[in-house]
């Protein structure tokens, strides 16, 4: 009779003391299911295409160096804002080795109109010297890689990942965390958990563009403040509580959004 007790304390505190997988971590965080059918998801995301064919990040950037940057600039900021200041940074820093013979006091002046500048300064030059010792001035095209870098998460991962490198990535920004709880998609408490878990449900063909389309759809439409339900072409198809409309908005090609035009 004792040996199963025993056991079972064995295998308690194995599991306590083992770190877990990543894989099987990552399938426990996706195991959720969505309130939508997988013809429902398909629909969806035929609408968005539509909507907007070739979506594009806003960020201005001329190479994988100065998006890496801007991504990293663009944490509680506006993309607006951070085009403005590194229009200019970029003419005479566009590689790792110009932002390091810059220097931290040149870069700061020129990002002085960003949120939380001095940091993110220091950040700019910390992560050129590593690219210029560590990766031979090349941004490497791993998430591992690209999270050794000073300031970059594994959201500025994610992105940099899909945009620079053409990877199918999810960088869960605040848009789509909350519009993938709104309108259960794919609810979670972390961005981890949703990252996860629209990486499972949306439908593989649609997932390059998904990262973009659920950004703009939150920032033109499914706003924080308000959902403009009357101008949303899902407006069927959507389960949240908080819709106040059923009639779905025409679904025609959208013109380019104006940069800068929503606020992060
Ligand atoms: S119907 Fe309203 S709540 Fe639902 S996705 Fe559209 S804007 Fe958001």
């Amino acid at each position: 009779m004792s040996t199963p007790k025993l056991k079972s304390a064995a295998t308690s505190s194995q599991s306590a003391k083992a770190p877990e997988n990543p894989v099987v971590r990552r399938k426990k965080l996706a195991a959720v299911r969505s309130v939508y059918s997988e013809a429902e998801r398909e629909e969806m995301f035929r609408r968005f295409s539509i909507q907007r064919p070739e979506p594009k990040g806003e960020l201005e950037h001329s190479n994988p160096f100065t998006l890496v940057v801007a991504v990293a600039l663009s944490a509680q900021a506006t993309d607006a804002g951070v085009n403005k200041a590194t229009r200019a940074l970029f003419k005479v820093a566009d590689t790792p080795e110009k932002m390091l013979a810059l220097g931290e006091d040149k870069v700061r002046d020129y990002i002085k109109t960003i949120g939380l500048y001095r940091n993110k300064a220091k950040n700019v030059i910390a992560l050129s010297r590593m690219l210029v010792e560590v990766f031979g001035s090349v941004v490497p095209q791993t998430r591992d890689e690209l999270v050794m870098l000073p300031g970059v998460g594994r959201k500025t991962a994610n992105v940099v990942l899909s945009m620079a490198f053409g990877q199918a990535t999810m960088a869960v920004d605040t848009h789509i965390f909350r519009i993938a709880n709104r309108i259960k998609l794919a609810p979670g408490k972390t961005p981890d958990e949703v990252e996860a878990r629209l990486m499972k449900v949306i439908p593989k063909h649609y997932l390059y563009h998904a990262h973009h389309w659920l950004i703009l759809h939150g920032r033109y439409t499914c706003k924080a403040r308000r959902a403009e339900c009357e101008h949303c072409v899902i407006a069927d198809l959507c389960r949240s509580p908080e819709k106040s409309c059923d009639i779905p908005a025409p679904l025609v090609e959208l013109p380019p959004q104006v940069i800068g035009e929503g606020v992060d």
